[in-house]
C-alpha cells in the first residue's frame, strides 16, 4: 500500500544483467508505485515481466529528451501524495543516466526524494579492479573527437586518483593503443558483462592489456578502471608469492595457481604465471 499522505520519489536501482541483482525492496518499490518513470519503457516492461510485476498503466517515459517537462509532472503526481520511482534501463538513474535534473526539481519543490540504493557499473568495477579506491574519478564516455582525448589524457597525466570511465566495445582497442602510448606501466582493468554469463575482468598493466585485447572481437558493456598517476603496485611481490606457494603446494596446477593470485590481488595474469613459474622449479 502507498502511503497517500506523503509523496516521495524515489530513485530506484536495477540491475546491470543479472536480474537477482534487484533488491526486495526495489521490487516491491517497482510493485506498489503510483507510477515508475523510466528511460525506455519497452526495455522496463522486460523487467517487470520478468518479475511478474504488471505495469498496468503506471510505466511513463522519463529521458534526456524531455526529462524537463516530466520534472512538472513528477512534481504534480508528489504534491498528490503519490509515490513516483525512478528507473534507469540499468543500473543507478541520474549517475551518467538522465535523472539529475528531475531531482533538483522536485528538491527545489520542497519535496520528499529518497532512494532504493543497488547496482552502478561505476562502484561495481571497481569493487573488482582490485586498483586503488581510496579516491577516484568517474569520467563518464571517453570523447570521441581526437583533439579532445588528447586534452583528456594529458589531464590523466597529472591525475593521481583512479579513473574510471565508460567505453564502447567497437572503441576499446583503440582507446587502449592510446592509452598505451601514455600510460603504458599503469595498471588497468577492462570490466566487461558484470554480473552477466559473458563477465570477464582483464587485468595487468596498460601495454599488456592492449596486447590482450588486440585482434580480439570485443562485445558487451564495458567499464574501464585506471591507475593514477604514481599509483602504488597493488599488493607487494611477497604477498602474492606466498599466495601462490599455498596454491602450488595444494595441488594447484601452474596456471590455476597464477589464475587465482592474479584475480585475488590484481596483479597481471603473465606476472602471476612467471612467479608461479619460478616457484614451482624451487618446490
Ligand atoms: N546509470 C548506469 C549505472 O549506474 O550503472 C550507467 C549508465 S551508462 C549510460 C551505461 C554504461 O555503463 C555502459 O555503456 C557501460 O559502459 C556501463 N555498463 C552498464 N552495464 C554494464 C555491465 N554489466 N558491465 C560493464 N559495464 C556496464
Amino acid at each position: 500500500m502507498t502511503d497517500k499522505t506523503l509523496g516521495q520519489l524515489v530513485i530506484v536501482a536495477t540491475p546491470l544483467g543479472n536480474l537477482g541483482d534487484l533488491s526486495p525492496r526495489a521490487l516491491q518499490l517497482l510493485a506498489s508505485a503510483d507510477a515508475v518513470f523510466c528511460e525506455d519503457t519497452r526495455h522496463s516492461r522486460t523487467l517487470f515481466s520478468a518479475n511478474n510485476i504488471s505495469p498496468s498503466g503506471r510505466l511513463f517515459a522519463l529521458h534526456e529528451h524531455n526529462e524537463a517537462e516530466q520534472s512538472g509532472e513528477v512534481i504534480a503526481r508528489i504534491a498528490r501524495g503519490e509515490t513516483v520511482v525512478l528507473i534507469s534501463d540499468a543500473g543507478t538513474p541520474g549517475i551518467s543516466d538522465p535523472g539529475t535534473r528531475v531531482v533538483a526539481a522536485v528538491a527545489a519543490a520542497g519535496q520528499v526524494v529518497t532512494t532504493a540504493p543497488g547496482p552502478s557499473a561505476v562502484i561495481a568495477a571497481l569493487s573488482v579492479a582490485g586498483i586503488d579506491t581510496e579516491r577516484f574519478v568517474m569520467e563518464g564516455f571517453v570523447p570521441r573527437k581526437a583533439g579532445e582525448r588528447l586534452a583528456r589524457y594529458e589531464e590523466w597525466a597529472k591525475e593521481h586518483r583512479t579513473i574510471v570511465f565508460y567505453e564502447s566495445p567497437q572503441r576499446l582497442q583503440a582507446t587502449l593503443t592510446e592509452l598505451a602510448q601514455h600510460f603504458a606501466n599503469r595498471q588497468v582493468c577492462v570490466a566487461r558483462e558484470l554480473t552477466k554469463l559473458h563477465e570477464e575482468l582483464i587485468r595487468g598493466s596498460v601495454a599488456e592489456v592492449a596486447a590482450i585485447v588486440a585482434g580480439r572481437e570485443i562485445l558487451g558493456e564495458i567499464v574501464v578502471v585506471l591507475a593514477g598517476a604514481g599509483a602504488a603496485p597493488p599488493v607487494d611481490d611477497e604477498v602474492v608469492e606466498a599466495c601462490l606457494r599455498d596454491r602450488l603446494n595444494s595441488g594447484d596446477s601452474t596456471k590455476d595457481a597464477a589464475t587465482y593470485a592474479a584475480g585475488l590481488y590484481g596483479v597481471s595474469q603473465r606476472v602471476a604465471y612467471e612467479l608461479a613459474l619460478a616457484i614451482r622449479n624451487t618446490l
